[in-house]
C-alpha cells in the first residue's frame, strides 16, 4: 500500500540558528509549506509523482530564496548558468538541461526533454533552442539576478575562495548572514497509483567557474528515480555528489544491497559523501510512501506532506 506523499528540499549547508532572523526563517517555512501544499492538491486529486514534483520544482524556481531559477547564484564571470533534471520512476524516462541562462523556468525545459526528445540532456544554446521550439518562456538573464547574490559573489572573490556553496561562503558581517543561505532545489514523490518521480534544479554554486556543471542535472548523481527502489534528489557540493554517483547509489544499496530506504540513504551522506569530503544532504522516498531526508550538514531546507496529513517543515537538524 502506497501512501501519497511529496518531499522537497530548498538546499542543505553550514547554516546556524543565530546566523537567521525569526522573520526570515518565518518566511522560509512559510515558501517551504507552500509548495509543499501545492503538490499535496496535486497527489491528492489523482496527479501523477511526476507532475508533482514538476510544479514544486517550479514553484521554487520562481522563489528569490532558493538559488534556482530567480535567485540563481553568480558565475565567476558575473553570469548565471543553470541546471536542472527529473525522472520518472515508472518508465525511466529522463530529461536534463545544464548552462541555460534564458529559460524561466529549466525544470520545465528539464520535463520537456523528458516528454518530447529521444535525447536525455541538453546543453547551453541548444537546450535553450529546444525549450523556445517547445514554446517555453525566455527571458533575459538578467530576470534570475538579485542584488544579495551579486553581493554574494563579490564577498567570495574579495575572499579569493573558489567556487562555494551557497551556504559555504565566507561570512557577511551582516546579521542575517546571507551567504549562510542555502538554494539547490528539488522534489520527489510517491503518487497514489505507487510511482516515483525525482526533480532537482540548481543556480550551481556562487564563483563557479563558467562552464562548471554541478551534480543537480545529472541522472544518478543529482537526481534519481526507480519505482523498483526510489526517488531521490541530492544538494551539496556537487563534484563529490557525482563522483559518488550519489542519488542512484540509494537505489542500488536498496537493490543490490536489500538495504531498507532509510539505511541506504544514510550510507550514502554519512559513509560515501562524508568519507570524500562532501557536504550536503538529500530526499528520498519508496514506492510504500517512506521517507528519508539525512544531511550532514548544519541544516536542510525541508518539507513533507502525506495527501490527507499535516504539512511539516524544518531548517536545522
Ligand atoms: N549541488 C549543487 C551544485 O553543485 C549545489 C547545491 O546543492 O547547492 O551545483
Amino acid at each position: 500500500m502506497s501512501k501519497p506523499v511529496i518531499v522537497i528540499h530548498g538546499g542543505a549547508g553550514a547554516i546556524t540558528r543565530h546566523a537567521m532572523s525569526a522573520e526570515q526563517e518565518r518566511r522560509y517555512h512559510l515558501a517551504l509549506a507552500g509548495v509543499v501544499e501545492s503538490g499535496q492538491a496535486i497527489l491528492a486529486a489523482g496527479g501523477s509523482a511526476l507532475d508533482a514534483v514538476t510544479e514544486a520544482v517550479r514553484q521554487l524556481e520562481e522563489c528569490p530564496l532558493f538559488n534556482a531559477g530567480k535567485g540563481a547564484v553568480f558565475t565567476h564571470q558575473g553570469s548565471h548558468e543553470l541546471d536542472a533534471s527529473i525522472m520518472d520512476g515508472h518508465t525511466r524516462d529522463a530529461g536534463a538541461v545544464c548552462g541555460v541562462a534564458h529559460i524561466r523556468n529549466p525544470i520545465l525545459a528539464a520535463r520537456a526533454v523528458l516528454e518530447h526528445s529521444p535525447h536525455v540532456m541538453f546543453t547551453g544554446a541548444g537546450a535553450e533552442a529546444f525549450a523556445a521550439s517547445r514554446g517555453l518562456e525566455r527571458v533575459e538573464p538578467d530576470f534570475f539576478s538579485t542584488e544579495e547574490r551579486h553581493a554574494q559573489l563579490r564577498r567570495a572573490q574579495a575572499a579569493d575562495a573558489g567556487a562555494i556553496l551557497d551556504h559555504d561562503a565566507p561570512a557577511a558581517g551582516d546579521p542575517l548572514d546571507a551567504d549562510r543561505k542555502l538554494g539547490t532545489v528539488g522534489a520527489v514523490a510517491c503518487d497514489s497509483a505507487g510511482h516515483l518521480a525525482a526533480a532537482t534544479s540548481t543556480g550551481g554554486m556562487t564563483n563557479k567557474q563558467a562552464g562548471r556543471v554541478g551534480d543537480s542535472p545529472i541522472i544518478g548523481a543529482g537526481c534519481y528515480a526507480d519505482d523498483a527502489t526510489a526517488a531521490v534528489s541530492c544538494t551539496g557540493s556537487g563534484e563529490v555528489f557525482i563522483r559518488a554517483v550519489a542519488a542512484y547509489d540509494v537505489g542500488a544499496l536498496m537493490a543490490y544491497g536489500g538495504l531498507p530506504l532509510a539505511d541506504a540513504a544514510q550510507r550514502v551522506i554519512f559513509e560515501k559523501i562524508t568519507a570524500l569530503g562532501g557536504s550536503g544532504g538529500l530526499i528520498a522516498v519508496d514506492t510504500e510512501g517512506n521517507v528519508a531526508l539525512p544531511f550532514n550538514s548544519e541544516g536542510m531546507y525541508r518539507g513533507i506532506g502525506y495527501v490527507g496529513g499535516p504539512v511539516e517543515t524544518r531548517i536545522y537538524r
